[in-house]
């Protein structure tokens, strides 16, 4: 398998903002709701503003033992209005009282740099021009496949790799690709499904209750796992020259570990994005990226 060094495509991401963002005199910002204190949580957020610091881009926490709906929505209405905040998320996933989902109406849309707002996915899924985020960790995924189509080819120069070029490369490989999700969140497997299917893919979305994991696995060209179930896709559940990316995360005593059970299919053709170093440094990167956008969208507009 080669491997998508999700570390070093992460540091160029974060490299080429901070050279943006160097110059600029008022700073993007961006603001974390953190609801619960457990340790993943934790972890996500320090490294989160660990990025955001070493691009220049200012961050703020916003942190709940236990929180309301309303206590929420009062802290959006603020948030949407302040001209030095461009975007903000609520850290998933976290528990309250009411259905969570109705407060992520309350994002502005300008400012839904994780595209939590229902509004958000559905332009996706309408494969709408009006501007919207799309989540980090979706960016981070086709960022990676990028990476296997052109980046990681020699043949390509600088010059050439502009956005539109590389995102019709994409389009031209991706046409027709069976592609297996596993995951159905709102933050993962449905925007997903929304991106690759404008890039006219046929899209499996597979769950928990997935009858027969297998065969669907079998008969994909890319499979992307985030179920956060250690060794859940072995070397027999795949076909040759597949394209896996990893997406899962659990930590076991000793160590961090994504879906898939890597010794077993090293040896086989194709890519993968290891665990750690693949899609949650590239998740973190996409987030500052989304954060940048939305920054320059809301100059362009004062
Ligand atoms: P979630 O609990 O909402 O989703 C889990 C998904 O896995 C569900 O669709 C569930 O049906 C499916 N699933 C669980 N067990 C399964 C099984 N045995 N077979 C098939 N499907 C199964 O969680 P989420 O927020 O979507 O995150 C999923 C995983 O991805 C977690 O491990 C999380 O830590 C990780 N994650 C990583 C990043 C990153 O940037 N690397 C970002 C977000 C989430």
């Amino acid at each position: 398998m080669k491997i998508i060094n999700g570390k070093k495509i992460a540091d160029q991401v974060l490299e080429t903002l901070e050279q943006k963002i160097r110059s600029l005199e008022l700073k993007p910002g961006l603001a974390i709701i953190q609801i619960g204190f457990d340790k993943p949580t934790e972890i996500y957020i320090q490294k989160k503003i660990q990025d955001a610091k070493q691009v220049g881009i200012k961050t703020e926490v916003h942190s709940f033992k236990k929180t309301s709906i309303n206590e929420l929505q009062k802290l959006c209405t603020i948030l949407n209005k302040r001209r030095d905040i461009h975007g903000y998320f609520i850290q998933l996933p976290f528990s309250l009282d009411k259905n969570k989902f109705d407060i992520f109406r309350k994002i502005t849309i300008q400012k839904d740099v994780d595209g939590l707002n229902p509004l958000s996915l559905g332009l996706l899924f309408q494969k709408n021009k009006r501007k919207h985020f799309v989540p980090a960790t979706v960016k981070a995924i086709e960022l990676c496949l990028k990476h296997v189509v052109v980046y990681s080819d020699d043949k390509y120069s600088d010059e050439e790799l502009n956005e539109e070029f590389v995102t019709k490369e994409l389009k031209d490989f991706l046409k027709g690709k069976n592609i297996t999700i596993i995951n159905d969140s709102i933050i993962v497997g449905r925007p997903l499904a929304a991106l690759l299917l404008n890039y006219n893919s046929s899209i499996s979305i597979c769950h928990k209750y997935t009858a027969n994991l297998t065969e669907y696995t079998k008969k994909s060209d890319i499979i992307i796992t985030a179920t956060g179930h250690p060794h859940l896709i072995k070397a027999d559940m795949i076909k040759p020259n597949s394209i896996l990316i990893d997406v899962g995360i659990s930590y076991t005593n000793r160590s961090i570990k994504g879906d898939i059970d890597f010794n077993s299919l090293k040896d086989m053709d194709g890519w993968i994005t290891p665990v750690p170093g693949g899609v949650g440094p590239i998740t973190r990167a996409m987030l500052l990226q989304n954060t940048f956008n939305a920054y320059l969208n809301q100059i362009e507009k004062h």
